[in-house]
């Protein structure tokens, strides 16, 4: 339903760049919400099981996911003194644990695009390797790391636009397995991303605008070629799917921690959000699970609300950041987005929780009390030694 954007308080509040907390009115119980929801458990199981497929795969082609079984997944750890900043920072009781999910340790792409990206290159991978006979029926997906089938692949295209992480995640796996890749870069991408993708022989393309400019042509590009395959940010459901697998694994993490999560202990989660894909999908796996037990939060940054006003208006994706006056620029990574995706509004309306949105100076707040807790682990293993890792272990692959 399309609600009135005049005489809106919490609009004017973020026209004027306010952090704001918002409430989701049209949540329901998640027993309702289930049936109107356009995917559910068997789709998230189907993706969990092709995960698990390729990792004989991963394992060979990304040594560093042996410890794990060729399972991509980042640790989940308590951050006592960030508790202890945030108590008396804001002189508050925080009750219960907070706890941090280190996607930004993700193997392969050093982000929660680890989850989204990756899958739906693999999905697209098994899809042509079993129609044209690279891969038998129940044959060990390792073969996928074979010269053969690299040569193979070589005759195929990926192409997606990005503002960083996106297209780090789909053009490292995407060489790995032997696509030709193209990478279609917004301005805000950082150079260090764009060089190190060039690195491996992916032809990455800057374009002058926005986000939604770089999807724009690229997509347009990929249409006119039959052997291209465009990876869509914005309507993808495989993408979706992949990061919705982050629900069971979760609650895994959260058994061997012994933490119940029940009525007496509900599971908070704030997930950072860009066009919505990748904290919409985390969200869905997490319902599916906890149900009504787990209530999920969006943070936004205050310049790049995108998904609060496509919810608060019910427009969408047919409503921008630009409309209400804001920039859509912020040093949040990844987050820099004007414009959500509708079709995980649509999927989030009556399951969301609510919405926060955070100012960026209060973000390297945030960040300095992290480090607090972490310190000693950044410097050993601080984001450009994980990368370095990965453009070490790529290299011997490729070679
Ligand atoms: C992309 C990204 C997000 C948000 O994901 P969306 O699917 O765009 O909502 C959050 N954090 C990081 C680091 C990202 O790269």
């Amino acid at each position: 339903m399309v609600k009135s954007l005049k005489n809106n308080p919490l609009i004017e509040k973020m026209k004027s760049a306010k952090e704001v907390v918002w409430i989701n009115p049209d949540k329901i119980p998640f027993s309702e919400a289930e049936d109107k929801l356009l995917l559910g458990k068997d789709d998230i199981r189907d993706a969990s099981e092709r995960w698990k497929r390729f990792a004989p795969f991963l394992m060979k082609a990304f040594p560093e996911t042996e410890v794990t079984g060729g399972i991509i997944e980042s640790p989940l750890v308590g951050i006592h003194n960030m508790e202890d900043a945030i108590n008396s920072e804001y002189h508050s009781n925080l009750k219960g644990r907070l706890l941090l999910k280190k996607d930004s340790h993700l193997a392969v792409a050093g982000s929660v695009k680890a989850r989204g990206g990756i899958y739906e290159v693999l999905k697209h991978t098994e899809t042509l390797a079993l129609q044209n006979g690279i891969l038998k029926e129940n044959e060990s997906y390792e073969k996928l790391a074979d010269d053969s089938s690299k040569a193979f692949f070589q005759n195929y295209t990926i192409q997606v636009g990005s503002t960083g992480n996106l297209g780090l995640s789909i053009g490292i796996i995407s060489a790995v397995i032997g696509y030709h890749v193209v990478v279609h870069m917004s301005a805000d991408a950082k150079q260090w991303k764009k060089d190190l993708l060039r690195g491996y022989g992916v032809d990455v393309r800057e374009y002058e605008g926005d986000y939604g400019e770089a999807v724009k042509k690229g997509r347009a590009l990929s249409d006119q070629d039959a052997t291209s395959y465009f990876v869509d940010d914005e309507n993808s459901k495989d993408l979706f799917l992949g990061y919705a697998v982050a629900g069971e694994r979760l609650q895994k993490q959260l058994e061997e921690k012994n933490l119940a999560v029940d009525d007496a202990h509900p599971l908070f989660v704030y997930l950072p959000c860009g066009v919505g894909g990748a904290p919409g999908g985390i969200a869905f796996g997490l319902k599916q699970i906890f149900g009504d037990h787990v209530h999920c939060f969006f943070a936004e940054p205050v310049q790049a609300p995108c998904m609060l006003l496509g919810m608060v208006t019910g427009l969408h994706h047919d409503i921008a950041v630009e409309d209400i006056g804001l920039s859509g620029n912020t040093s949040a990574d990844g987050l820099a987005v004007g414009r959500a995706s509708g079709f995980v509004g649509r999927l989030m309306e009556p399951i969301l929780s609510g919405e926060v949105t955070v100012r960026d100076d209060r973000l390297d707040d945030y960040i300095r009390w992290m480090k607090r807790d972490t310190l000693k682990e950044i410097v050993e293993n601080s984001p450009e030694s994980i990368f370095l890792m990965h453009v070490n272990a790529l290299r011997k692959y490729l070679k």
